[in-house]
C-alpha cells in the first residue's frame, strides 16, 4: 500500500472516486509512513485517531455518492492554525497546552470540504525564523540531504513542518502561512511546491497572528495542480476578517494546461543579487528559455526599491509582532508563571520571560523601539513609505508584464546551526520573497531543478493582485519544462 503516498492530490481524489482505494486505506498510508519518519519531527502534535475517523466519514460520503471536493486526502495544518479542541501552539511554550475552542476559517474550509487532517505541523515560533530552528518543540528535519554528507539541513522556515512533510510523502499536502517567504522559502528548500496568494485571498480569522498587514495562508503541495485544488477550497470570503475580500473563488484548476503564447514575463534585474549562488542564476536562466520556448515574451524590467525590502520588513513585521504577542500576558490562556507572593506585573514578565524564545524576544524589541514615541517616525513611518514604493515598483511593472520570474531563494536549504548565531545572514534567506509580502501580491515557488550537491532550488513567480491564475498557468509550464521528479532518498526509516 506504500505506493498511495507517492501520488498527486489529483490522482489521489481520481482514485477515491474511482474506488480503486478507500479514504482509510489513504489515510492509513500516511500514518504508516508517519510513524517511520519520527526523525523528521514533522508535528507539534499528531492526531492519527482523528484522521482515521475523518476518513470513515469521507468513505461514508464517497460511497453514497456525495463526495466532497477533498473528500478522503490527508493533509497537515501548519501548528498556527486554531484547530477546535486540538492543541495549537505556533510552536511557542507560552501557548503549550493551548486547545481552542473554535476552528481558523482556513482550516474549516479544508475540513468542509472532506480534507483530513493528519496533525499539527512545526514551523518557526510564532512563524519568526526562516528554518524551523526557532520552534520551542525542536527543528523539523530536511527529508533533502547533500550527496554523499549526512548533515541534517533545515526545511526551510516558518512553515518547515509543512514543507518536510509533503517532501517526504508523509502528507498530500498542507497548509503555511507566509508573512516574508515562510510558504515559499520552504517550498524550495524541500523541492515542493508553495503559494503565498494575494493578501486578502484567504481569511486570516483564527490563524494566530504575526503582522497581520503581511500573514497570508496558502498550499504546499507536490505539483502545480494539487495547489490549484487546495487554494480553490482554502479561500473564501469571510465576514470575521475584515481584510478578506469579497470576490468569488476562481476555479484555479481550469488554468492547468492552458496557453501561454503572448504572455510577458518581466525580469527585475535588481534580483541579481551579490553573493547569489551561480547556480540558481544558472536556473533562473534556464527558467527565462523555458518560458520564451512556451512562446511567453522576456521583457527586462526594474523594480528600483528592492534594495529597500529587506530593511523595511524588519522593521514592519516586528512592529505588528509586537503589538500581536501582547496579548499572551499568562493571564488568558496558555503558560502562566507565577507563584502566591507575585503581583500582576511579575506574573506577566516571568510568564512572557519563561514563554518567549530568543528571535520572539529579539522581535519584540525591535518592534517596541521602532514603535516608541522618539522613534516611530524616523523608523516605522519611514518603512512605511518605503512599503508604498515597493507597491508602485510593481504597479509600474504590471502596466507592461503579466508575471515577473525570480529565483526563490539565493541559496539551497543550508545546514542545521549554520546560520542560527548571525541573525542577518538568516533574515537574508527572504531577499526575494518579502518585496511580495509588502505589496500584497501573489506569489509561488516551483521545483525547478537540482544544485551540484543534489539538493532542490525553486523559481519563483509573482503576479497581479488577484491575479493566482496566471501563476497557475504560467507555474505549470515552468513545472512541465522542468520536469521535477527528484525526490529524497528515504534515510529517516521505513521503506519508501
Ligand atoms: N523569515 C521571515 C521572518 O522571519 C518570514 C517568516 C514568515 O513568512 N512567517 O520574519
Amino acid at each position: 500500500m506504500s505506493n498511495l503516498t507517492e501520488l498527486s492530490m489529483v490522482d489521489a481524489r481520481d482514485g477515491l472516486r474511482a474506488k480503486d482505494f478507500s479514504a482509510v486505506e489513504l489515510t492509513r498510508a500516511h500514518l504508516e509512513a508517519i510513524e517511520q519518519a519520527g526523525a523528521l519531527n514533522c508535528f507539534v502534535t499528531y492526531t492519527p485517531e482523528l484522521a482515521l475517523a475523518r476518513a470513515a466519514e469521507s468513505d461514508a460520503r464517497l460511497s453514497s455518492g456525495t463526495a466532497l471536493p477533498l473528500d478522503g486526502l490527508p493533509v497537515g495544518i501548519k501548528d498556527l492554525f486554531c484547530t477546535e479542541g486540538v492543541q495549537t501552539t505556533a510552536s511557542s511554550h507560552i501557548l503549550e497546552g493551548f486547545a481552542p475552542t473554535y476552528e481558523s476559517t482556513v482550516s474549516q474550509n479544508l475540513r468542509n470540504d472532506g480534507a483530513v487532517m493528519l496533525g499539527k505541523t512545526n514551523l518557526d515560533e510564532f512563524a519568526m525564523g526562516s528554518s524551523n530552528e526557532t520552534s520551542y518543540f525542536g527543528c523539523s528535519i530536511n527529508p533533502w540531504r547533500r550527496q554523499g554528507d549526512d548533515t541534517q539541513l533545515v526545511p526551510g522556515g516558518s512553515s518547515g513542518g509543512s514543507s518536510a512533510l509533503v517532501a517526504a510523502r508523509l502528507a498530500l499536502g498542507a497548509t503555511g502561512t507566509d508573512t516574508g517567504g515562510s510558504i515559499r522559502q520552504p517550498a524550495a528548500f524541500t523541492g515542493i511546491v508553495g503559494l503565498k496568494p494575494t493578501y486578502g485571498r484567504c481569511s486570516r480569522w483564527g490563524i494566530v497572528a504575526f503582522a497581520s498587514s503581511l500573514d497570508q495562508a496558502g498550499p504546499m503541495t507536490r505539483t502545480v495542480q494539487d495547489a490549484a485544488m487546495m487554494l480553490t477550497s482554502m479561500a473564501s470570503h469571510d465576514e470575521k476578517d475584515s481584510t478578506s475580500i469579497d470576490a468569488p473563488v476562481p476555479d484555479y484548476e481550469a488554468e492547468i494546461g492552458k496557453d501561454i503564447r503572448g504572455l510577458k514575463i518581466g525580469i527585475p534585474k535588481e534580483y541579481r543579487v551579490d553573493g547569489m549562488e551561480p547556480e540558481i542564476e544558472k536556473l533562473w536562466s534556464q527558467g527565462i528559455d523555458w518560458l520564451r520556448d512556451a512562446g511567453a515574451e522576456i521583457v527586462d524590467i526594474t523594480l528600483p526599491n528592492t534594495k529597500y525590502a529587506l530593511p523595511a520588513y524588519y522593521i514592519i513585521a516586528p512592529a505588528e509582532a509586537s503589538s500581536n504577542l501582547a496579548r499572551y500576558d499568562g493571564v488568558k490562556y496558555g503558560l502562566r508563571v507565577a507563584d502566591s507572593s507575585d503581583d500582576i506585573v511579575s506574573l506577566y514578565e516571568k510568564t512572557r520571560a519563561e514563554g518567549f524564545g530568543a528571535e520572539v524576544k529579539r522581535r519584540v524589541l525591535i518592534g517596541t523601539y521602532v514603535l516608541s514615541a522618539g522613534y516611530y517616525d524616523a523608523y516605522y513611518i519611514k518603512a512605511q513609505k518605503v512599503r508604498s514604493l515597493i507597491a508602485q515598483d510593481f504597479s509600474n511593472a504590471f502596466e507592461k508584464v503579466d508575471a515577473i520570474l525570480t529565483p526563490t531563494t539565493p541559496s539551497p536549504a543550508f545546514g542545521l546551526g549554520e546560520r542560527s548565531d548571525d541573525p542577518i545572514s538568516m533574515y537574508l534567506n527572504d531577499v526575494f520573497t518579502v518585496t511580495v509580502n509588502l505589496a500584497g501580491l501573489p506569489g509561488i515557488s516551483i521545483p525547478a531543478g537540482l544544485d551540484g550537491q543534489g539538493l532542490p532550488l525553486g523559481l519563483q513567480l509573482i503576479g497581479r493582485a488577484f491575479d493566482e491564475q496566471t501563476l497557475f498557468k504560467v507555474g505549470h509550464v515552468v513545472e512541465q519544462a522542468a520536469g521535477f521528479d527528484a525526490k529524497p532518498e528515504n534515510w529517516w526509516g521505513g521503506a519508501s
